[in-house]
C-alpha cells in the first residue's frame, strides 16, 4: 500500500544462512555464559490496565523466546530530570535517549540478555521530532517502547486487546532486532518493518519459516513445544486468529515418532 515499509525502504532482507554467517548476537546457550535473561522493566505508574498488559507481554516474551523473563520494579519518573522532558500540546514527553542511556544501560543486569522497558509516557527521540513509538540500542541490548498512543486502555474488551497485540508486536520484534534478526522482506511476518501503526496492525504475530528457523536457532528451542505454548497463550487472551495458527503450527511440526 502507498506510504508502506518497503515503499520508502531499501531492504534486501535477511535468508538463515546470511544471518548464521553475520555472528549474530544471541542470547548465551545454557551452561555456556550467563546472558540468559530477558528483562522488562516498566517506568513510571502503570494504571491497572497497562500494567496487566505489561504482565502478559512477560509471560508472551518467555514463550516466544523461550527464555527466563523477570519484570523489575518500575523505575521512578523523578529519575527523569527536567533536561530530559518537554510538553507537546498539553502532553509530557520523554526523552527516549536519556532513557536508554542513563536508566536502562547502567542497570542491565549481568545475566541480561536484553532489557526491554515499557512506559505508559508519551516520548521523543530529539530534535525535530514529535514523538517516537520506541527506540533502541542494540549495542547495549536496551530498548524502551510507549503504549502511549495504543489507544484507551480502559476501553473494554477491544481497547485492551488491541494494546495488548500491539505491545506484543513491538516487544517480539524488537527483541528479535537486539538477537540480530533483520526486517524481513519475503513474507508476512512479525519481523515486516512498519511505517505506521495501521501498516503494524495489518502484520502478523508470527515469524515466517525462515525467521523462525533463526529465532530457533539462537534461542535453542523445540518448535512443537513453542508453538503449543504460544496457542494456549492466544486462546487465554482471545487472539483467535494468533491461536489458530499456532495450533496448526503445532500440528505441523511435529514429528511423527
Ligand atoms: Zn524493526
Ligand atoms: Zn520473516
Amino acid at each position: 500500500m502507498p506510504g508502506d515499509w518497503l515503499i520508502d525502504h531499501q531492504e534486501r532482507g535477511q535468508t538463515y544462512l546470511a544471518y548464521r554467517r553475520n555472528r549474530p548476537v544471541t542470547p548465551d546457550r545454557a551452561g555456556e555464559g550467563p546472558r540468559r535473561v530477558l528483562y522488562v522493566q516498566p517506568i513510571g505508574e502503570l494504571g491497572l490496565a497497562h500494567a496487566g498488559v505489561v504482565a502478559d507481554v512477560t509471560e508472551y516474551l518467555s514463550l516466544f523466546f523461550g527464555l527466563e523473563v523477570k519484570r523489575r520494579d518500575p523505575l521512578s519518573l523523578d529519575l527523569v530530570p527536567t533536561k530530559a522532558r518537554r510538553k507537546r500540546r498539553g502532553t509530557e514527553q520523554l526523552l527516549s535517549a536519556f532513557i536508554l542511556d542513563e536508566l536502562l544501560a547502567p542497570r542491565l543486569p549481568d545475566d541480561a540478555a536484553a532489557s526491554i522497558a515499557l512506559t505508559a509516557e508519551d516520548l521523543w527521540p530529539g530534535q525535530g521530532w514529535n514523538f517516537v513509538f520506541g527506540e533502541a540500542s542494540l549495542e547495549d541490548r536496551v530498548g524502551v517502547w510507549s503504549m502511549h498512543r495504543y489507544g484507551d486502555p480502559d476501553a473494554e474488551p477491544e481497547g485492551r486487546r488491541r494494546i495488548l497485540r500491539r505491545t506484543l508486536r513491538v516487544a517480539t520484534h524488537e527483541t528479535a532486532h537486539m538477537f540480530s534478526l533483520r526486517h524481513c522482506t519475503a513474507y508476512e511476518c512479525v519481523m515486516n518493518g512498519a511505517n505506521t501503526l495501521d501498516e503494524s496492525d495489518r502484520g502478523p504475530l508470527w515469524l515466517c519459516p525462515e525467521c523462525l528457523a533463526k529465532i530457533l536457532w539462537a534461542t535453542d528451542q523445540d518448535a512443537s513445544v513453542r508453538f503449543t505454548r504460544l496457542a494456549a497463550f492466544a486462546r487465554a487472551h482471545d487472539l483467535t486468529e494468533e491461536a489458530t495458527f499456532f495450533q496448526r503450527s503445532a500440528a505441523a511440526v511435529r514429528v511423527v515418532p
